[in-house]
């Protein structure tokens, strides 16, 4: 391609079809000279940008849109002319170079469209004969497809709500638990830290419901979850109904000494609430046994074993008397109450 032959591509007329064809494409085109200067927009270009051709054509990109002149656009805009290849912007990293607005929006709340950017320099890869390169720049609204992983993502986590969350107190349930204690347990063992685990019974709760009914039973179950909450405010604190009347606490990063304290804090707020309960062993009101297991955690360690020892813990402190808190001695391999 010769100068005259450049010169002629740019001014000679464009038959009706292909006029009819670059204005219904439905993605903005912007043809550049080898100076950067405008030499063709579509009509999709220009209903969005908000110009008429005679305002741009003819100057240069960055005069005619000051903003592309901030960072990423110009860059890649001259590493694609100056090494002939083309390039992409990435819509993650930078949605919306150009100033575009959907035609239909009503101009009170406008936000930019969301773009994909091809850059793609056209004419003879020669270096000596970049003076007669054209650059085109391909946009297109992306925001439809943004909207549509925005929309997918927030029920994708509604869907993991559903499936990790319990229905009657809100808190974590047993999956959720089955999860976490895993991971948990890992991340200890890897950064050395100790983990406590607690597990909560309420006493005498087939009593409760044959009592107050079961209504009744599920409104102290979420007092109980909500007890939970409010004691194990740690960021990685989890709490997770384990089954029934059965809940369930794992403290990362918390040792012994620790976990035993949340264990007897939860019991004595629960006491607090002096829920009725004129079957519970001579006591009045509503009263949880908790069985605690903590330490280091080995890398060998598994899941069932921490489980089973907690569980042993409750188990003695429901034998013990119940409205109280065991711990599981390892070295002693006993339940001792604390
Ligand atoms: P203990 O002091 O030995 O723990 O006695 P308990 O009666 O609490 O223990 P048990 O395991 O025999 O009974 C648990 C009861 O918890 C059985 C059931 O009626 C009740 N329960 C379990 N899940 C629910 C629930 O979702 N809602 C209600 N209202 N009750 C539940
Ligand atoms: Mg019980
Ligand atoms: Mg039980």
């Amino acid at each position: 391609m010769n100068p005259d032959a450049t010169t002629s591509v740019i001014t000679s007329p464009v038959p009706v079809w292909l006029d009819w064809v670059l204005s219904n494409t439905p993605s903005g085109l912007l043809l550049l000279d080898a100076q950067s200067r405008i030499v063709f927009a579509n009509k999709w270009f220009l209903t969005r940008a908000r110009v008429f051709t005679n305002q741009i054509t003819g100057h240069k990109l960055l005069d005619v849109f000051p903003v592309l002149g901030d960072g990423h656009f110009e860059r890649a805009l001259e590493r694609a002319i100056r090494s002939g290849f083309p390039a992409l912007l990435s819509q993650t990293l930078h949605p919306s170079p150009f100033p575009l607005y959907s035609p239909a929006a009503p101009r009170a709340n406008e936000s930019l469209l969301r773009q994909s950017i091809h850059i793609v320099p056209m004419g003879p890869a020669d270096t000596a004969e970049a003076g007669q390169r054209f650059t085109l720049i391909q946009i297109s609204d992306v925001s439809p497809t943004v909207t549509r992983e925005r929309l997918l993502k927030a029920q994708a986590d509604r869907m993991s709500d559903l499936v990790h969350l319990d229905a009657l107190t809100g808190i974590g349930n047993r999956r959720f638990f089955d999860e976490s204690i895993a991971a948990e347990m890992r991340a200890a063992s890897r950064a050395g830290t100790s983990m406590g685990l607690v597990m909560l019974d309420i006493d005498q709760f087939k009593q409760f419901n044959d009592l107050y009914g079961h209504p009744a039973g599920d409104t102290c179950l979420q007092a109980v979850a909500g007890v939970l909450e409010a004691v194990c405010r740690r960021p990685r604190d989890l709490i997770a109904r384990y089954g029934g009347e059965e809940l369930v606490v794992i403290l990362p990063d918390t040792d012994e000494v620790g976990t035993i304290q949340v264990a007897r804090d939860i019991l004595q707020r629960i006491r607090d609430l002096a829920i009725a309960h004129k079957n519970n062993f001579g006591r009045p009101i509503v009263t949880l046994s908790a069985g605690v297991s903590a330490g280091a955690v080995q890398a060998q360690d598994l899941p069932a074993s921490l489980i089973r020892q907690a569980d042993q813990a409750l188990y003695a402190a429901k034998n013990a008397g119940r409205d109280r808190v065991f711990c599981f001695d390892v070295g002693r391999q006993v339940a001792v109450p604390v």
